[in-house]
């Protein structure tokens, strides 16, 4: 059964880059039939996780996503908060102490910083060098009498090499020498993250992590936590950067583009996933895909080591797709909270089923109610489009217009014939009076929301 889960910090909002993370992760469980879980590294005390915590199951939910496991919803394996855990935590470091894996670390901030300077300019990378790994009873009792506050390190082994096994990349081979013995307790009593993350991975029975390329040097440190402890190793699959189309990192220089700032926007949700989805995975299938569909495409082989590119182009192709994937009345639903009460009761379907292919976002949608229901302006083109034709071709077209009775068909025929205009000579100028633009809807979807009245002034207008 593969377990997969997502494990994000509650310290912001969502951003893109982990969104996909999420997604990726989520999808992988839905592939196989097996189990997702939410679980909040809230270790970091500095920000404040409440607000956060909140927005984060809001923005995933809104997302597509739902999880069998998490900390609004309990299941077997809880708490799903890490500072809920540190109890866990703390039978697993004093396992380690124990057998001699750990030991406490009483070198201080500036004591590390000489040590790491000195390396540096010996050309060597920095690395702790292993000074309280042999302190005797007394030394450890100064130390703890002076009031020191000790970090907790593991204790790597001196020689060896480490595999570690990727699903993206492949297997990459570390010299244990090198690694340098690591906190897994800072100071103040918390858990550094990877430690929290490697004992809750398998005490929660996750057997497939996928997360964030920036987290593939911390998979040796995980995997000699595990085997320390005789615990499962979950398979690793790195997921490569997202970057903006610019090429830098995504999360740093589009700070504002979290998924919350989309949806604000009007981004729908199945939008992101259809493009998200493709962002470094690759589906054969090239249209628009459900949920589902996009469960059962997913393969971890799928994934590529290329870093994906966020593009707003790319995005609003399959905006468009998932706006013309709804049903008239979602469409509605959606653009609903902009557009009550600037839409007649009664026109809604009508205005929808007009509009949808030529909007992208729920602002477009206005553009159109104020073009088929307001006073629109005439945009320049438009003006050109109306200015070369003949006072008697406006006169005729109300004339038609009133004796088709608004009937489109008949209307645009009488008036061909009538004025010998035919083709774009005759659409254009009629398109530029009625609805201030050369481009949009059909014009014959679009005349019974605009209504004869309104038509018929336009087209005066038109002809002054
Ligand atoms: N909180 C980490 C992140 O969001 C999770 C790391 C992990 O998945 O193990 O990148």
């Amino acid at each position: 059964n593969l377990k997969s889960r997502f494990a994000p910090s509650p310290t912001g909002y969502l951003h893109l880059g982990n969104a996909r993370t999420a997604l990726f992760a989520w999808l992988a469980a839905r592939a196989a039939g097996g189990t997702f879980i939410l679980r909040l590294e809230d270790t970091d005390q500095t920000r404040s996780p409440e607000i956060y915590e909140r927005a984060l199951l809001e923005d995933l939910r809104w997302f597509g996503i739902d999880w069998d496991e998490g900390p609004d919803r309990g299941g077997d394996h809880g708490p799903y908060r890490q500072m809920e855990r540190l109890a866990v935590y703390a039978q697993y470091y004093a396992h380690l102490q124990a057998s001699g894996q750990a030991y406490a670390c009483y070198c201080s901030a500036d004591d590390l910083a000489a040590e790491r300077a000195v390396q540096r300019s010996a050309g060597k990378s920095p690395r702790y060098g292993g000074r309280c790994r042999h302190l005797g009873a007394a030394a450890r009792a100064e130390r703890e009498a002076a009031g020191l506050l000790p970090t907790l390190r593991f204790r790597v082994p001196d020689q060896g090499t480490l595999t570690v096994p990727d699903l993206v990349w492949g297997e990459r081979h570390y010299a244990l020498a090198d690694l340098g013995d690591f906190v897994i307790r800072r100071s103040d009593g918390s858990p550094a993250f990877f430690f929290a993350n490697a004992v809750d991975d398998a005490l929660m029975e996750v057997n497939l992590v996928l997360r964030g390329e920036d987290h593939l040097t911390n998979t040796p440190r995980q995997i000699l936590i595990l085997q320390a402890l005789g615990l499962p190793v979950p398979a690793y699959g790195h997921l490569p950067l997202l970057l903006g189309a610019d090429g830098q990192p995504l999360s740093k220089r589009y700070g504002a583009a979290s998924l919350r700032d989309l949806r604000k926007d009007g981004y729908l949700a199945a939008a992101l996933r259809n493009y998200l989805a493709r962002l470094g995975h690759h589906y054969s299938a090239t249209g628009f895909l459900d949920s589902g569909a996009l469960a059962q495409g997913f393969a971890l082989n799928q994934i590529s080591r290329a870093p994906g590119h966020f593009d707003m182009v790319q995005l609003q192709h399959w905006q468009h797709e998932a706006v013309q994937s709804l049903d008239e009345t979602a469409v509605w639903d959606w653009l609903a909270p902009l557009l009550r009460g600037k839409v007649p009761v009664g026109l809604e379907m009508p205005f929808v089923a007009a509009v949808r292919a030529n909007i992208l976002l729920p602002g477009d949608a206005l553009d159109w109610a104020e073009r088929c229901f307001g006073a629109p302006a005439l945009a320049a083109d438009a003006v050109e489009a109306i200015i070369g034709v003949s006072p008697e071709f406006w006169s005729v077209a109300q004339a038609t217009l009133q004796a088709s009775g608004g009937d489109y068909r008949n209307w645009t025929k009488a008036l061909q014939q009538a004025s010998g205009h035919r083709g774009k000579a005759l659409f254009m100028p009629l398109r530029a009076a009625l609805t201030g633009l050369t481009h949009g809807p059909e014009l014959a979807a679009l005349l019974p929301l605009i209504g004869e009245e309104r038509a018929l002034a336009r087209l005066h207008a038109a002809a002054q």
